[in-house]
């Protein structure tokens, strides 16, 4: 049998379980469904594609939509399966054999490891202690590497961490290529770089319909960006990229944008809620701007923990293995009723 390329040995796939529990509060999914209304005006689009045809490769109605939401030009708009495949879009554009990518770790894994199935290298630099970023390491590490792409990730997955507006501006300074700030989970933090995009400004900002929107079944995310470089990316996606079904589904759940806003409001109040129940049990609690908390249970092991929500029904994600997350869970905020289950479980197991 055909053996595949030699470092794929070396690379550890992307694995969270998919358990069917009653409480899944692991992958940072919407607790919801999108809004009623949205699947009728789907089904009533379905009616009007026509099948036997390619979809408009452009997705032109899908790029205007997202670009009014923003207010840019819809040529500053790039749209793939998944922001994950916007990400990759981008490190087959700019990065490959003898370019690199830089990260600062704990981040989002899929940063790292598409760069490597890009075949792009990476440099890693460490974050502080308390997993905030540290702008000297920042400087170590561009000047060292001189990456292609330098990746930012806020609110950070999986640490909930968000960086502020100078920190985004500094390291937008030091940069030798290009900032990448991934903000998948963008809304439900108090700041956005997307205010920082211009075509003369070396950065993109990524955002994802599976969280805010409800619609992690559909595999939509975009960019917002320089209209050279998303020009750049047309060409090295896969024509057609985007099938007809999606390029009206995210088109149409921007018609809900009141109802969608509405809920972002509603879990952040519940983050607040989840926080602060967190804070009276012996856990140390990160700092979220997200949809999710990463905590450390003292004095316990992590996985212990892990296994005794299980047991009880809820699934959070076990970060307790991971390099620098010794012990550490990471807890997507649901429903009021889900986030008590998972409460009075924790309470339980740490009892
Ligand atoms: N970026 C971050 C930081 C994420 O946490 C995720 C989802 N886990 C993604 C990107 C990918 O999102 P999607 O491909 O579903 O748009």
């Amino acid at each position: 049998m055909i053996q595949p390329r030699d470092d794929l040995a070396l690379m550890e796939g992307y694995h969270s379980p998919q358990v069917d529990v009653p409480v899944r509060l692991n992958t940072n999914e919407a607790p919801e469904p999108p809004p009623p209304g949205f699947e009728d005006a789907l089904v009533a689009a379905l009616r009007s594609i026509a099948w036997h045809r390619y979809p408009d490769r452009s997705y032109r109605a899908l790029r205007e939509a997202i670009a009014a939401a923003h207010d840019v030009a819809p040529e500053q708009v790039f749209v793939a399966n998944g922001s994950n495949e916007v990400l990759q879009t981008l490190c087959l554009t700019y990065g490959g054999p003898g370019r690199s990518v830089a990260v600062f770790e704990p981040t989002y894994a899929l940063h790292s490891h598409i760069a490597r199935i890009t075949s792009t290298g990476v440099a890693v630099g460490e974050r502080r202690e308390d997993l905030s970023l540290d702008l000297d390491e920042v400087r170590r590490v561009l000047a060292e590497a001189e990456p292609a792409i330098t990746f930012l990730c806020s609110p950070n997955n999986p640490t909930g961490m968000v960086e502020d507006e100078a920190t985004v501006r500094e390291v937008l300074d030091l940069v030798p290529g290009l900032l990448v700030v991934d903000e998948a989970y963008g809304q439900f933090a108090p700041w956005s770089a997307l205010e920082l995009v211009g075509d003369d400004v070396p950065l993109v900002v990524t955002r994802t319909y599976s969280k805010t929107w409800s619609m992690a079944a559909a595999r939509l995310g975009y960019l917002v960006g320089p209209r050279e470089l998303v020009a750049h990316l047309d060409q090295v996606v896969l024509p057609y990229h985007l099938d007809a079904v999606k390029q009206a589904a995210g088109r149409i759940a921007l018609q809900f944008e009141d109802a969608m806003r509405a809920r972002v409001a509603t879990l952040v109040e519940e983050r607040g809620r989840l926080v602060a129940a967190l804070r009276e049990l012996p856990v140390d609690v990160f700092p979220s701007g997200a949809n999710f908390v990463l905590f450390r249970p003292r004095g316990r092991d992590g996985r212990a923990v892990w296994e005794h929500l299980l047991a009880r029904g809820v699934l959070v994600r076990d970060c307790s293995s991971w390099p620098r997350l010794a012990d550490c869970l990471r807890v997507t905020i649901g429903t009021r009723d889900e986030d008590d289950a998972f409460l009075a479980a924790l309470e339980d197991a740490l009892r």
